[in-house]
Order: structure tokens, then sequence, then C-alpha cells
């Protein structure tokens, strides 16, 4: 199914299903979500949508506006560790390098450089969460508290920045948070150690994580930002 508003179309997901009324959402990846039993119309559904329409194809747009990577032109700009980084082509073969704030790559075309920026992202990524992961384990059994060195996992999530298995001694971290100051990336460390002692978000959690992490709310709310 889709609607109209202001010229443009719009997909809708229609699900079915016991529901007491037309329920409507924009999903992490822009897309509308509608739920409604199994009896209601698809006309109602539809006039349903289009009176919610000024407030959820703008909701829409601004998802999908996020969502659309940046072209890595020569001379394009990601976020790195909570600041931007200049992506440089390199007409000659070369190691991707990275000098302050500008990244040479060897590249002629944005796919190229896309390639060996992941790559370079990549490895990055796992020498830095495995430094970090040693920091935060010293940090608590420095404090005295008894946590597992945790085994790491490096995933790309778009809806949450860490995790934990407590049972297996295992945390998944976000590579999205190589964008982020490292700061809010040793928030995601503590918070998820953390979950080695307190499986639920109780104060009891809190005391344990600001104790450990003072800096926390401040840098969580850049994340949450
Ligand atoms: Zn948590």
């Amino acid at each position: 199914m889709e609607f109209t508003y202001e010229g443009r179309r719009y997909p809708v997901i229609v699900e079915r299903k016991r529901v007491k009324n037309i329920n409507l959402h924009v999903r992490t990846d822009g897309s509308i979500y509608v739920s409604a039993a199994p009896h209601v119309p698809e006309r109602v559904i539809l006039d349903f949508l289009e009176k919610n329409a000024a407030r959820i194809a703008p909701a829409s747009d601004r998802v999908r506006q996020k969502r659309q990577k940046t072209v890595l032109t020569d001379g394009a700009e990601v976020p790195w560790l909570g600041k931007p980084l200049t992506i440089r082509y390199s007409p000659k073969p070369c190691k991707t390098v990275r000098e302050g704030d500008v990244l040479t790559v060897f590249a002629r075309t944005p796919e190229e450089a896309e390639y060996a920026f992941i790559q370079w992202r990549n490895a990055e990524c796992v020498a830095l969460f495995r430094e970090l992961n040693k920091e935060t384990y010293e940090a608590f059994r420095a404090a005295g508290y008894q946590v597992p060195y945790a085994r790491i996992e490096i995933k790309d999530m778009s809806s949450r920045w860490g995790s934990c298995t407590a049972k297996t001694g295992r945390i998944s971290m976000n590579i999205r948070l190589m964008q982020y100051p490292l700061g809010c990336i040793k928030g995601v460390f503590f918070h998820e150690y953390t979950h080695f002692l307190h499986q639920d978000h109780s104060a009891a959690f809190y005391a344990v994580l600001r104790r450990l992490y003072p800096a926390y709310d401040r840098y969580d709310a850049l994340l949450k930002g």
C-alpha cells in the first residue's frame, strides 16, 4: 500500500493483527508501518493515513535523509571519533593513512574510496575496542568487582549501541560508535560491563556505572541526541 502527500509517494507496510485501533509509526529505516485488525477495509486505513500525513510524512523524510550515506568524494567529510575527517584521494597506490583530520585513500571513485575507508575503519575499530575492553575490565577489577574479561563482538546495528550477555561473558558493540567521541564509546563499554553485575537498569546498576565512569551521563546524552 502507499499514500501520497504533497505530491510524494510513501510506501506503507500494513500488518493485520488483533488490535483495537489502527496504529501507525515510522520505522528506523523510514518506512511507514501500520497495524490494523483483519476486518478493517483498506479505504479506512488510507483515510487514517491521510489524516495523519502532515505528521507522518515529514518524520519519514527526516529518518531517510539521516540514513542517506555520505558519498565519499575527494574532500568529503565523515564523522570520526566526534570530529570531521576529510577524505583525500591519492592517485598513486598507497596504504590508507590518517594524518590529523585527513584520511588519504588510494581511490579514483567514491566506490573505491568507500571500500578503502571501510577496510581502514574496521581495523581501527578492532584495535580501539580491544584496548577499551582491557581498560574497562581492569577498571572493574581494580574497584573489586568480579567481572569476566569480555569477548567483544563488533556489529553494525541500527537500534542499539551495545548489548551484554552476562551468561556467556560476551559483549556486542556497535561499529557506528566510531563516529562519536571516545568518551561516548567508553561510556558504552562501562555500561555493558556493569550488566555483568546487574542485568537491569536499576538504581544499583547506575550507582556502579556512575561511580566507575563519572562522565557517563554527559556522554550518554550525546549518544541519545
Ligand atoms: Zn543496558
